[in-house]
């Protein structure tokens, strides 16, 4: 295979933010060269895939693939995948430093609590338990604190990658792997796995105070969050987290939520009662710091209403450990492989419908319009509204987000019947243009139908070619046209 007989990982492969315990260092080392020594001995030509437990990709392509040792996380296999397991920890925490060392495949939940012991976290906690930290990093992850603090990956100072080509490097914001550090970001995996990871924290309160502002037109949403951009707060209400959510288009709720010693009150969205029906009102709102970096957890946004778990008979016999989004993504995965709910819907007559499960970045300026195509054109409802702006003064070039401007993400997730003579992928598509014609982007962690030449004018084509061939000339890892449009 490409990268031939692997060299043992040496000293300084290993993000250096903190001192690292020895023991902690020496095991990590040792999975490392395992790791390579696994994907040196993958079979040619075989395409290699990571045998990781959760996904939270909805590219629902392929089962969930073997480890190399045989061992199956899940689903029946398909190809050998890489064994990741000895990469789901948190390696160290440095409070002093504010910074931690993290293996590449740890869950957003396991790195929230070890950080959270120290009165720190993330400076991006993406919303979903099981989303991980080089996933979000490869696959641009955003939350709440991303008007703020950017997205997941302007926040890494190091990353220790292995390359499509078999070596394991350091890539970091200066020095020889700078390019790569660079255009990791919305790689998706295609040239190379971070292994380990280091991160700057930030202090955080025991409480989030938070206050749902109401409005009842797009316009005036958006100019509240070019207040919230330029002032960093809304009406007084400082602004450590915002997000929001639109029913309708008379119907949009700005969440703002501040950090607080203080909690009169602290509400629980873990049990009868769910997180996005209680944005509606009352107005005013607290929870712990870990009830809300995992708020929209519980009903993955509001994508348990199908399985009727948000019906108060059902939710309280459904048992709490499955109030979880991996729990509702790995129904929605065995549905889409058995086609249960396609049949259903044909057996009765009903006209077939689209998945329209998409995560899009619209400039400010654009997003009322957004808002209006989008209810006329697709008309799904809950939408989700997360304003950002990179912390980044110079752009990451897979991504084409401008520095300084504030953005949208607007996230929706469901299906709608489509229109007689209309075939799959007609929503989306209108979806893509209109991303376009706004001067928007649209995350790639879902269905896309782009063709190949719109797809690298979009998504920087020749910044791409270079990286692909320094990290992966022989492209043992699938090219990012490949995974992300084919499904490959
Ligand atoms: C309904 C829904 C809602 C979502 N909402 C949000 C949201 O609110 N906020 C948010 O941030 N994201 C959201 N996402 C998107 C999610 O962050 C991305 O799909 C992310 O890439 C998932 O990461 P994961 O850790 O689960 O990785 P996986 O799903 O396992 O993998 C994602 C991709 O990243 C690659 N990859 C995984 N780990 C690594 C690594 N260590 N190094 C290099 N490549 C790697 C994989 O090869 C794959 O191509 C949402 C997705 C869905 C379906």
């Amino acid at each position: 295979m490409g990268g031939g007989r692997p060299e043992p990982a040496g000293p300084g492969t290993l993000p250096q933010a903190s001192q690292l315990p020895h023991a902690v260092a020496m095991a990590h080392q040792t999975a490392v060269a395992a790791l390579r020594e696994a994907y040196a001995a993958l079979p040619d030509g075989a395409p290699v895939r990571l045998a990781k437990r959760t996904s939270n990709l909805f590219r629902f392509r392929d089962p969930l693939p073997r480890s190399a040792a045989g061992q199956r996380p899940g689903g029946p296999a398909a190809t050998p995948g890489l064994d990741v397991s000895a990469f789901t920890r948190v390696l160290h925490v440095d409070p002093r430093a504010r910074a931690a060392v993290v293996g590449g495949m740890t869950t957003y939940e396991d790195l929230a609590d070890a950080t959270l012991r120290h009165g720190l976290m993330p400076l991006v906690v993406p919303q979903l338990k099981t989303i991980t930290l080089g996933g979000a990093v490869t696959g641009l992850g955003i939350e709440s604190t991303s008007l703020r603090n950017g997205l997941p990956h302007e926040s890494v100072t190091a990353m220790e990658i292995l390359t499509g080509d078999g070596r394991v490097v350091t890539a970091a914001p200066v020095g020889e792997h700078a390019d790569l550090f660079r255009g990791f970001p919305n790689s998706y995996g295609t040239l190379g796995y971070a292994l380990s990871l280091t991160i700057e924290l930030e202090p955080v309160q025991p409480f989030v105070h938070l206050r749902h502002f109401a409005f009842t037109t797009p316009e005036a949403c958006m100019e509240a969050v070019g207040q919230i951009a330029a002032d960093g707060s809304l009406h007084g209400h400082r602004a450590d987290f915002v997000d929001g959510t639109a029913f309708s288009l008379d119907e949009i709720h700005l969440t703002v939520g501040a950090y607080s010693d203080v909690a009169p009150w602290r509400s629980d969205y873990t049990g009868q009662h769910i997180y996005y029906q209680s944005v509606r009102g009352p107005r005013e709102d607290f929870l712990t710091i870990r009830d809300y970096l995992w708020r929209w957890d519980t009903d993955w946004f509001w994508c348990s209403r199908p399985f009727g778990v948000q019906h108060p008979v059902i939710r309280r016999l459904w048992p709490r450990r499955y109030r979880r989004s991996d729990v509702y993504r790995a129904l929605v995965a065995f549905d889409r492989r058995h086609r249960l709910y396609d049949t259903f819907n044909a057996n009765r007559g009903r006209p077939p419908r689209e998945a329209v499960i998409q995560d899009v970045e619209i400039p400010l300026g654009r997003c009322a319009e957004f808002l209006r195509f989008f209810c006329a054109e697709v008309g799904m409802s809950p939408v989700w509204l997360c304003p950002l702006r990179l912390r980044s003064a110079s752009p990451w070039p897979l991504y084409p987000l401008e520095p300084g401007t504030p953005y949208v993400n607007f996230g929706f997730w469901g299906t709608v019947p489509l229109p007689p003579g209309r075939a799959d992928g007609y929503h989306n598509r209108v979806v893509e243009a209109q991303v376009a014609a706004l001067g928007g982007s649209k995350g790639l962690y879902s269905t896309s139908f782009y063709s190949e030449d719109e797809f690298w004018a979009a998504y920087n084509g020749p910044a791409y070619a270079r990286l692909k061939h320094a990290y992966d000339g022989v492209g043992r890892l699938a090219g990012l046209y490949d995974k992300c449009v084919r499904g490959r």
